[in-house]
């Protein structure tokens, strides 16, 4: 049952990537379970609820579960800062999350080629060979709220809104022949370490889910990170929000 009543669950990983959140939320209510904290409130028109996740994969999947069973959500927005492949997406451009996946779930081969694994399949998988894959397992952001964030790319004027791939992973890739092989066998258009942990867990729950990231630095050119692009991704969300 998805009512309006339900709060829609904003999560970043680190201060910078909530506090645009927070300084807006009205009615503000901070509540700390098992050392995740959450503040509740109304943003745009919306009941929210903000979660501050922590960095990784694991943090994002630990919150994510928390959050789906303190606070009932209709929606999770998982969102924050992401580093480059392209030379073409910079800086405060957006990356609308029609699709990511778990980067970690690697075989690599005794011959040196990689492949990746289907991890859902690993546990019933006999024939080990078949779980090599040349491209990874995909998750996907819900249709309605892919739509809305589309539709919301209109009123962003800080950089380019682009639907495509992202790549979630406990890792952070500076070799450009690695991300380049990557990119080829992928499409992913950027990197960051929380989508696919919060959304896997999301997906198994049945709760619609949706992946939103800011240009914050660029692996393929080598620039660093910028924090203050967090601000953009934020606003940007909060336009979706107005979508839905
Ligand atoms: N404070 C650091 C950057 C943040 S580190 C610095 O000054 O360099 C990790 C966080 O940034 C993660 O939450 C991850 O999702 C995000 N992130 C941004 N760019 C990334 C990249 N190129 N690779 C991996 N994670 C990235």
């Amino acid at each position: 049952m998805n009512t309006a009543e339900q709060p829609i669950l904003l999560q970043g990983a680190m201060d910078v990537e909530i506090a645009y959140f927070l300084a807006k939320l009205r009615n503000k209510e901070n509540i700390v379970s098992n050392n995740f904290s959450f503040w509740q409130g109304e943003l745009s028109e919306s009941k929210v609820v903000v979660s501050k996740t922590g960095i990784g994969t694991a943090m994002a999947a630990g919150a994510t579960a928390l959050g789906i069973e303190l606070f009932h959500p209709r929606l999770i927005i998982n969102q924050g800062t992401a580093g480059s492949y392209k030379k073409n997406l910079d800086y405060n451009d957006i990356i609308v999350g029609e699709k990511f996946f778990n980067g970690s779930a690697v075989l690599s081969g005794a011959d040196g080629v990689n492949s990746f694994l289907a991890l859902n399949s690993m546990e019933k998988e006999t024939d080990f060979a078949r779980l090599f894959r040349t491209a990874p397992q995909y998750l996907s952001s819900n249709p309605a709220a892919l739509k809305a964030a589309q539709k919301a790319a209109a009123r962003y004027k800080e950089g380019k809104v682009v639907t495509g791939v992202i790549a979630s992973f406990d890792q952070w890739n500076k070799d450009v022949d690695k991300i380049r092989r990557f990119t080829e066998a992928t499409d992913a258009l950027c990197e960051e370490m929380e989508t696919n942990g919060a959304g896997t867990i999301a997906i198994s729950c049945g709760v619609p889910f949706l992946a939103v990231r800011v240009i914050s630095n660029n692996n393929a050119t080598g620039t660093s990170f910028k924090g203050e692009t967090a601000i953009n991704c934020q606003d940007f969300v909060e336009m979706v929000l107005a979508e839905l």
